[in-house]
């Protein structure tokens, strides 16, 4: 299969599943797709006095063991086949870390970078108009994702109080703290992926304190990524990139001096801090010799054509879907060890259920409290996930969707559904 489409890759991810687990034809096509989507249209007033049309969608992919959740992507390049992935891989993130919620995910066709903070406050609202009856703290609950931040949250947020008539915290999640946001939600999603490096460290006898790091993408998950693996473990980050390409140092690349950069120039690519550094490409910084890589960017960056070519011995995936089918077969095959995405990468979600929970009880936790619980949820699943990939000897993505399919599948069953 020669296909990037993430909805078609996340079908055939299911489909070899279920044919390991022998999984019943009814509750496998049940969860080959979402029980329901929204398709909405949102006239939204420009800041030079015309009105711009955009288009939106919302997917509740599957809600057996909870209300759905799932981010807002704010993305030009967004499609429903995109969300509808990004859907179910939520559902098995929530499964795989046993957490009480389902699936869904939302997003805007749009170019964040090119709109003033006035138009993507009335684009937000103008989303949560849309959606507004279909979403809540016990149906379906919205969080950050690419390019929407706190501030995003707290607009949406603050337009369903208007529309519900009174506050709703737990509407929404990835909320700014005065707001009910959670302490250590800002870098759960990296946070989480470190602990689950650790594990997998151990589990390969790599010394983290001596191992190289390159990280592709530098948003929430990757900056924090660069920090959390320097701070943590003392890790050399070699390289880091975004969106404009990338920069190498040998000598290794420090987060305060490279995140200063990224904020007054816009990018790492033109960092520099000594000789030895050098420009990469998103391409090259792949298939650098370290020990670690970590994407975390976007989808479909590893591919048939590259996989051959890396040469990390622990791939971390806190990017959704950055590795093909095709691509996972080659790294399996090679004995790189890869942690899959919504293992790697649920951190984020993780303390966004427990921002859920401290809005439901109305008290508040401390950061060290939401990093210990973090860390038991993180490090049981990945033992969960690492133990089901040996017993049927399989990928560790496949390890992943054993434990994560029949969490679904059973509930779905008690419930009566199939
Ligand atoms: P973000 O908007 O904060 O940052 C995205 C980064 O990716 C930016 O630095 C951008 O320059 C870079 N980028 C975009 N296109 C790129 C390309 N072609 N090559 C290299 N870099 C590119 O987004 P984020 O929240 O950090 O999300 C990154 C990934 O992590 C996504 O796959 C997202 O779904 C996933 N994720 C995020 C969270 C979260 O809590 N933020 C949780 C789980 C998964």
């Amino acid at each position: 299969m020669s296909e990037l489409n993430p909805f078609k890759i996340a079908q055939a991810q299911l489909d070899a599943a279920a044919k390991i687990m022998n999984l019943e034809p009814a509750v496998h096509e049940l969860l080959r797709w979402p029980l329901r989507e929204f398709h909405v249209t949102m006239p939204v007033k420009m800041d030079d006095g015309t009105t711009r049309i955009f288009h939106g969608f919302r997917v509740q992919y599957n809600d057996a063991r909870g209300p759905t959740k799932g981010g807002i992507r704010f993305h030009p390049e967004e499609t429903i086949d995109t969300v509808r992935a990004l859907a179910a891989w939520m559902t098995w993130k929530t499964a795989v870390v046993d957490i009480p919620l389902g699936g869904g995910k939302g997003g805007i066709i749009c170019n964040p970078k090119e709109m003033s903070m006035g138009e993507l406050e009335r684009l937000s609202r103008a989303y949560i108009r849309a959606i507004g009856h279909y979403i809540g703290e016990e149906t379906d609950v919205p969080a950050p994702d690419v390019y929407t931040t706190p501030q995003i949250m707290a607009w949406m947020m603050d337009e369903y109080a208007v529309i519900r008539g009174y506050n709703v915290p737990g509407v929404i999640t990835g909320k700014p703290l005065a707001l009910g946001g959670s302490a250590g939600r800002g870098d759960a999603t990296a946070r989480g992926g470190m602990y689950t490096i650790r594990e997998a460290a151990k589990t390969l006898g790599i010394d983290m304190k001596n191992a190289t790091v390159a990280v592709q993408g530098y948003g929430n998950a990757g900056q924090f990524a660069h920090r959390l693996i320097s701070e943590m473990f003392g890790s050399k980050v070699v390289a880091v990139s975004d969106s404009k390409g990338g920069v190498y140092c040998p000598d290794g690349l420090e987060f305060n001096a490279v995140l200063a950069w990224k904020n007054e120039k816009g990018t790492v690519a033109t960092y520099r801090c000594c000789d030895a550094c050098t420009p990469v490409s998103n391409e090259e910084l792949l298939e650098l010799k370290v020990d670690i890589l970590i994407p975390a960017a976007l989808e479909n960056q590893i591919k048939k054509e590259n996989a051959g070519n890396i040469k990390a011995k622990i791939v971390a995936e806190l990017a959704n879907g950055p590795t093909t089918p095709e691509a996972d077969e080659i790294l399996y095959k090679k004995g790189v060890y890869v942690i899959p995405d919504f293992l790697c990468n649920a951190g984020g979600v993780t303390v966004s259920y427990f921002e859920q929970v401290q809005n439901a009880y109305d008290f508040y936790w401390t950061a060290e409290e939401v990093y210990q619980r973090l860390d038991q949820k993180m490090t049981a699943a990945f033992h969960a996930v690492h133990e089901t990939a040996q017993k049927y000897r399989v990928d560790n993505r496949m390890g992943a969707y054993i434990v994560a399919v029949a969490r679904v599948a059973e509930a779905m069953k008690l419930r009566g559904w199939v």
